[in-house]
């Protein structure tokens, strides 16, 4: 805390041996999700052609009493590996829904389509993972059309028992989008059997994809695939977000190449639950201006 919000401090930096601080990083998630240090910041979803937020991505962080914010890259890896992501990853989504629904209660049907928590492949292989998903809904009151859980894509998926649990899910009326689309390994097989809605076409993908160098196999790469990739959801009904837009010119390249939504420091950092409380009240009040974007928010 007293190194301010914007300070991310790398947790184990290296002062232990690796074994041993791997086995205290498993112990210490337990006691923080136990003694509630986790927390959810939120970012905007964007339409691209009024600047109006039309979802939330919720993202987790751990709130350490000493490290002060660790990011979910310095510990999501660890929680997978000792399995602590089933029980984070149920308060994830229940939080999530909490907090959408009491958006929605506050500010009205239109003020927010969706809110869309990451679910690891891990969970859904949770017996308990569906009435999870049930429970979270009925107890909450967030319809299940406003739910879109984001996963990436992996080999994992495509296991039958993986894919049930997707069916389930999809039959309850809530939405599944690809995360990082382009990638996995195995995108076009993927998409045929996953009862996907939506794809996030991946960062990689974004970056300088504004910029035009004559010649440069690369930059016209990346406008190809970002291409290929909307014509493809096009054609199999599919929605689409760009991720990871920094600047102006990336979004109004997405936007000529057929997005229509997009993700980004450019468009809104994550903030806490009270700072996009105050984004939706901004936008319910001045329902035709255009988002002005806090640039120095953390
Ligand atoms: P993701 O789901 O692809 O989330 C997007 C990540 O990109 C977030 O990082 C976000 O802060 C960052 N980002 C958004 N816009 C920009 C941009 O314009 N530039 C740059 N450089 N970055 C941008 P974050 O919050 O550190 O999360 C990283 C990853 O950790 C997520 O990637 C997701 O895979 C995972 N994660 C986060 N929260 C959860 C969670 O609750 N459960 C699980 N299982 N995974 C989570
Ligand atoms: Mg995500
Ligand atoms: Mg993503
Ligand atoms: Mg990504």
């Amino acid at each position: 805390k007293q190194r301010g919000k914007a300070n991310w401090i790398r947790y184990a930096p290296g002062m232990e041996k690796p074994a041993q601080a791997h086995a205290q990083l498993g112990g210490d998630l337990r006691r923080a999700l136990d003694a509630g240090e986790f927390r959810l910041v939120y970012q905007p979803l964007v339409d691209l052609r009024d600047g109006r937020v039309v979802g939330v991505e919720a993202l987790v962080r751990w709130v350490h009493p000493e490290r002060g914010t660790v990011p979910p890259i310095d510990f999501i890896p660890a929680a997978e590996r000792t399995g602590l992501i089933v029980p984070l990853g149920r308060w994830v989504l229940r939080e999530t829904c909490r907090q959408a629904a009491a958006w929605l209660a506050e500010f009205g049907p239109d003020a927010l389509r969706k809110a869309s928590p990451n679910v690891s492949v891990r969970q859904l292989h949770d017996p308990d993972f569906v009435a999870d998903v049930r429970a979270a809904l009925a107890d909450t009151g967030l319809p299940a059309n406003r739910l879109v859980l984001e996963l990436t894509e992996s080999a994992v998926l495509r296991g039958h028992q993986v894919l049930k649990v997707l069916h389930e899910v999809h039959d309850m009326g809530v939405r599944l989008a690809l995360d990082d689309f382009g990638t996995g390994e195995s995108s076009l097989s993927l998409l045929r059997a996953f009862p996907a809605a939506i794809v996030k076409l991946d960062k990689s993908f974004v970056d300088n994809i504004e910029v035009d160098e004559p010649g440069s196999a690369a930059a016209g790469a990346r406008q190809a695939v970002a291409r290929a990739v909307v014509q493809l959801a096009d054609a199999l009904g599919l929605d689409t977000v760009a991720e990871g837009i920094e600047n102006q010119e990336q979004a109004d390249r997405l936007l000529r190449l057929g997005y229509t939504v997009g993700q980004g420091y450019h468009l809104g950092r994550p903030v806490s639950a009270e700072d996009f409380t105050a984004l939706l009240a901004a936008q319910v009040r001045h329902p035709s201006a255009v988002m002005t974007v806090d640039k120095d928010l953390p």
